[in-house]
């Protein structure tokens, strides 16, 4: 029987790609280019008033930037997909998109800190209004749906403490009230989850992250129905100006090749971790959805693919010997981001939500003794023996 598509990982190499249309290169060639010339002022013309297709202004696209659009949403399932110059740049364009002064968002409880800043200041300055929840229930998210709320927003599974939103869920809450539902899926990438099949509409990514997956790069990605992303384009995009640089266009189309065998041996490392882990009489509390007693195991079996490159867990002990496990570290890198091949790790209490009040953190599990791991592409066993080695001096 003839397949319709191609696999997801013969997608990711070659996509939607016409060599034919670029002398035969095999990779896509980078357009560092800011601007194209017309053939004549009337090619000009027809070009601005739309009556012919074809590159103007490399704000309003550019082919190394379009090949990269065409194969994430390829990869994702959806219509339409458009690149920015970071993930922010891409959440602000999305939001900014649905909402006017005097609407609503409802978003999971634990998104990304500076989208929860944009909330914030979008409440402060624009007057869009916003609820976070933990949306572990449709009562829970019913009970907050506004006459003015345009959209619901998660992010799924969340930082550092690895709680995950029911995509499923939240469409049917979203279909039933006929609100917009927008996934940000960086910590999964399309290889790991695939929310526009459940059903969600837009779906973005910080592909600094895993899509990127070499720590070069700070870039964003979304996808979905060809109407949205258009008016993102020519609106939040275009006349906000937060757009992709063919270079770094380039540098993720590069990216892309190898994500589904990197997103493997993440999610390997980072089992193999989790075992050692759980034996060490110094560690406690490991967050991590592939745990078989991980609260949501079962939702994380369901949506995910494989459970990821995170884990989180605390140690016996202080904030100063959190720390000192940290400087103790040989290969093991103290840094904050995600999905790269080097391993991370960061203390989430003092670095990425140290803005959140101390009350609030404890609320969330995000303790002084928690320390989050991104899991990189090393050898397992090199990565374990740094660690245990750290732990030990502790
Ligand atoms: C990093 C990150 C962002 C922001 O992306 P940048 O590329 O740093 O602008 C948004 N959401 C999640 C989940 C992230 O991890």
């Amino acid at each position: 029987m003839e397949r319709k598509s191609k696999s997801l990982e013969t997608r990711m190499i070659h996509g939607t790609y016409d060599r034919s249309r670029h002398y035969g290169s095999l990779t896509p060639p980078m357009y560092q280019t800011s601007t194209f010339s017309f053939e004549s002022a009337e090619q000009g013309e027809a070009r601005f008033v739309g009556n012919e297709s074809g590159y103007i202004y490399s704000r309003l696209g550019n082919p190394t930037v379009d090949t990269l659009e065409k194969k994430i949403a390829d990869l994702e399932g959806g219509e339409e997909g458009i690149a920015f110059s970071s993930g922010m740049a891409a959440v602000s364009a999305v939001l900014l998109a649905l909402v006017k002064s005097g609407d609503h968002i409802l978003v999971s409880e634990g998104v990304y800190g500076c989208t929860f800043g944009l909330l914030k200041m979008m409440k402060e300055k624009f007057n869009v209004d916003y609820d976070l929840i933990r949306m572990e229930s449709e009562e829970a998210i019913l009970s907050k749906i506004k006459p003015n709320t345009k959209a619901l927003y998660i992010e799924t599974p969340i930082n550092p403490t690895m709680k995950l939103v029911d995509i499923e869920m939240v469409v049917n809450m979203g279909k039933q009230h006929n609100l917009p539902v927008v996934v940000d899926n960086t910590f999964c990438s399309p290889y790991l989850q695939q929310p526009l099949a459940i059903g969600a509409d837009i779906v973005l990514h910080s592909a600094t992250k895993y899509i990127g997956g070499h720590g070069d790069v700070i870039a964003g990605l979304v996808v979905g129905k060809s109407e949205f992303i258009q008016e993102v384009r020519m609106t939040t995009q275009k006349d906000i100006g937060g757009v992709l640089a063919p270079f770094d266009a380039w540098l993720l189309l590069r990216g892309l090749k190898t994500l589904a065998i990197r997103m493997d041996r993440h999610c390997e490392n980072t089992e193999k971790l989790f075992e050692k882990l759980q034996e060490h009489p110094k560690v406690k509390n490991i967050v991590y959805p592939g745990d078989p007693s991980f609260h949501q195991y079962d939702l994380a079996k369901k949506q995910m693919k494989h459970f990821g490159g995170l884990i989180s867990f605390e140690i016996e002990g202080t904030k100063e010997m959190a720390q000192k496990l940290m400087n103790e570290l040989t290969m093991i890198q103290v840094a904050v981001s995600l999905g790269d091949a080097e391993t991370l790790i960061q203390h989430p209490a003092t670095m990425t939500h140290a803005v959140v009040p101390e009350e609030e953190r404890e609320k969330m599990g995000i303790t002084d003794q928690l320390l989050r791991l991104s899991v990189g592409l090393e050898c397992p066993d090199d990565i374990w023996e740094d660690l245990e080695q750290a732990i030990n001096k502790i």
